[in-house]
């Protein structure tokens, strides 16, 4: 049986973080992963300025051998209307990684002992710790497996409630021959809101990667939206009529409504085993990398982890904000199709306030 101080489920961004905080304070932390990483996650990979100052990402190393797109500008418009907005910074709003390399660069600098390729299967209490696979002995767990995390089950049942995202998503290399026919700017993503804004589509061009992809606030025919969704980019020429993609699904909870407990006696969950994805945007890198350093500081401090919950209410993490779609419930989608032809509505609601979040700096949880 290994002991630890701290077992974390999950080595995506959110446990890595928290992994990476725990071990810089002296703890002997262990994280445990299903995958074997480097692994792929469906996600756009795009991260805010914010997510990268929360993790004191040094952005000049993580360059090397790995893909960064800096973005200045994003294309905003609602499927089928006839023009876009396009809004442009003078300085980078935005970043796009890809996440085979994110999270495993992520996961290696946290110096965490690492036990992967393995799921977790079983947990259970044992004289005030934690027992898992009966392998790995505890005195605080930490939930950061996904949206599906065994440690998120154990505090809230199998069964989901609430609001949840369905997503598909495809990223693959653009060969350099065709380059020209994919006519998406390096550094601005395009953003298409679904008609009833209940989601949106977007595409991504990051350096030599072409990333695409739906989601929506409904649990139906993701598959079907994804493959509609493509139709429309190609008919708009923004990619040859052969381009084929891969889609992979993922589906994840928003912070609001809450409909998860995040904390129990001595067990935490951090990111989408939280359901802390933005519900505007679906921002989840952002909420994982805070909750992991919230998470990480209290167990550190020896605080009262029961308190975790008020915490990342108190920090902004989970927002009083609720809704499930794009645009508040109250704007029908007849005006909600014109304010997405302003400008000024495009750049400094849409953008500004609920995608890039800019008045909300790095967090201090
Ligand atoms: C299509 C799509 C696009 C998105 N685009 C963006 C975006 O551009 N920007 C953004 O900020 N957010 C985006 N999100 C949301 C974002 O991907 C998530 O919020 C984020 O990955 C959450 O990180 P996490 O560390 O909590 O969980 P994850 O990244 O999901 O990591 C969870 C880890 O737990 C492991 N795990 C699961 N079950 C077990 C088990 N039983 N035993 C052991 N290990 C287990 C998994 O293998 C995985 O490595 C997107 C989501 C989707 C679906």
């Amino acid at each position: 049986m290994d002991d630890c101080d701290v077992l974390i489920v999950g080595g995506g961004p959110a446990g890595s973080t928290c992994a990476w905080k725990l071990h810089r304070a002296g703890f002997h932390v262990i994280v445990m992963d299903k995958a074997a990483f480097p692994r792929d996650k469906p996600c756009a990979g795009w991260i805010t300025p914010q997510a990268v100052q929360a993790l004191r990402l040094d952005l000049g190393e993580y360059t090397r051998g790995r893909t960064l797109q800096v973005i200045t500008g994003f294309r905003v418009r609602v499927m089928g209307s006839p023009r876009s907005v396009e809004v442009k910074y003078d300085r980078p709003v935005s970043f796009g990684i890809r996440r085979c390399e994110f999270d495993h660069y992520l996961l290696q600098r946290s110096q965490a002992t690492l036990r992967l390729g393995s799921p977790v299967e079983t947990i259970r209490r044992d004289r005030g710790r934690w027992i898992v696979n009966e392998a790995i002995r505890a005195s605080t767990l930490v939930g950061a497996g996904g949206h599906w995390c065994p440690v998120a089950r154990m505090l809230n049942g199998a069964r989901v409630r609430g609001p949840l995202v369905a997503a598909q998503e495809a990223e693959f290399p653009i060969e350099s021959h065709r380059s020209a026919t994919f006519t998406t700017e390096a550094g601005t993503p395009e953003f298409y809101f679904c008609r009833d804004f209940k989601g949106y589509g977007w595409c991504f061009r990051k350096q030599q990667y072409l990333n695409v992809g739906l989601g929506r606030i409904d649990r139906h025919g993701p598959s079907k939206a994804a493959a509609e969704f493509l139709s429309y980019l190609k008919a708009d020429g923004r990619m040859p009529a052969d381009t084929h993609c891969q889609w992979r699904g993922h589906a994840y909870l928003v912070e609001a409504p809450r409909t998860r407990r995040a904390v129990d006696e001595d067990v935490l969950l951090v990111g989408d085993a939280a359901g802390l994805a933005d519900s505007r945007s679906g921002e989840g890198i952002r909420a994982g990398i805070e909750s992991g350093l919230l998470a990480a500081s209290m167990i550190a401090g020896r605080e009262r982890l029961l308190d975790y919950e008020t915490r990342l209410r108190q920090c902004g993490v989970i927002e009083s904000s609720s809704g499930s779609t794009i645009l508040p419930d109250q704007v029908s989608a007849k005006l909600g199709g014109l304010l997405l032809q302003l400008p000024w509505f495009v750049r400094h609601v849409v953008l500004d306030r609920w995608f890039l979040k800019k008045s909300v700096q790095a967090r201090s949880c």
